[in-house]
């Protein structure tokens, strides 16, 4: 970090002092939005409710756990709108993101507490090929069938329409795609009609690398959960990044041209409305493993 001149700090330091408010957004007091903490023990701030009526897409329950960092939340939007797009008929069925606030527990979910993970549901047609909402949890086998009690037909996994949406959400640098917890057969289908289709091995790669059938967590029969990693600015904001680097994406932290007597003038602006303050407790709580039968 570049060190300021110590005049500087102790004018800044002075006021901030008049001020009486440790919360301006500034290099050295930056203030927490969006995703803060980890995806296990975080909470979500400013979060954006991911759109019920969002093309191509619909909630599978109406609660308020639809809510994620901003550009998670329009990356999906994004992605499913050009599934729609590219195969009218089928729509998304979104299961559960987080709170408004996020935080938890949130059973029956280990994480879904920052805003940064989202339960797809996978697409599905009938036995001939005509999309249909998913009616839920079903769990698709290595055949890609899958037993829907509720209507008492099979439905079938529709690859298709899945590995658009996964590869959308791939080739979207704001998607920040880290993780997408699925099963193995699932996974398996997705490459393999991916490369039968002929499409970007560099793509398909990155498929690959993503996909993981979590352990513990559930075997990911029935959704895609896909996580999303902290973007630079969201790190100084708060987010926490946990696991792998991918390749393909960014991590660069932009360069702060602040001259130090723009920083004392931040520091002096008055301040904005505050954002409600992110209990230290919740961000500080370890991870909770008490749900033996949760999902990721
Ligand atoms: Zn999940």
């Amino acid at each position: 970090m570049r060190r300021l001149p110590l005049t500087s700090v102790v004018a800044a330091a002075s006021v901030l002092a008049l001020a009486g408010c440790a919360r301006v957004p500034s290099p050295l007091m930056p203030a927490l939005r969006g995703s803060i903490g980890t995806p296990n023990s975080g909470v979500l701030l400013e979060g954006r409710e991911l759109r019920r009526d969002a093309e191509g897409l619909r909630w599978l329950r109406d609660n308020d756990r639809h809510w994620a960092e901003p550009r998670f939340a329009q990356a999906i939007e994004r992605a499913a709108a050009y599934v729609a797009r590219e195969r009218p008929g089928g729509r998304l069925t979104v299961g559960d993101l987080s709170t408004p606030t996020g935080g938890g527990p949130l059973p029956p979910h280990f994480s879904h507490r920052s805003g940064m993970d989202a339960d797809l549901l996978f697409y599905a047609t009938t036995l001939d090929g005509a999309p249909v909402d998913s009616p839920g949890f079903i769990h698709f086998g290595a055949d890609g069938l899958a037993r829907d009690e509720g209507h008492a037909r099979f439905l079938r996994f529709d690859v298709d329409r899945e590995w658009l949406l996964v590869r959308a959400l791939l080739e979207d640098p704001e998607a920040r795609v880290q993780w997408v917890f699925v099963s193995d057969v699932v996974h398996a289908l997705l490459i393999e009609w991916a490369l039968a289709r002929g499409d970007s091995l560099d793509t398909i790669e990155r498929a690959d690398e993503v996909m993981r059938q979590p352990n513990p967590g559930g075997v990911h029969d029935d959704h895609i959960h896909v996580r999303t990693t902290c973007a630079p600015d969201e790190m100084v904001e708060g987010c926490e990044p946990t696991g792998p680097q991918r390749r393909w994406i960014s991590y660069d932290v932009p360069r702060l041209d602040d001259r130090d007597e723009d920083l004392a003038l931040s520091l002096a602006q008055p301040l904005a409305p505050s954002a409600p303050t992110a209990p230290a407790a919740v961000i500080a709580r370890p991870l909770e493993a008490a749900h033996t039968n949760s999902r990721l």
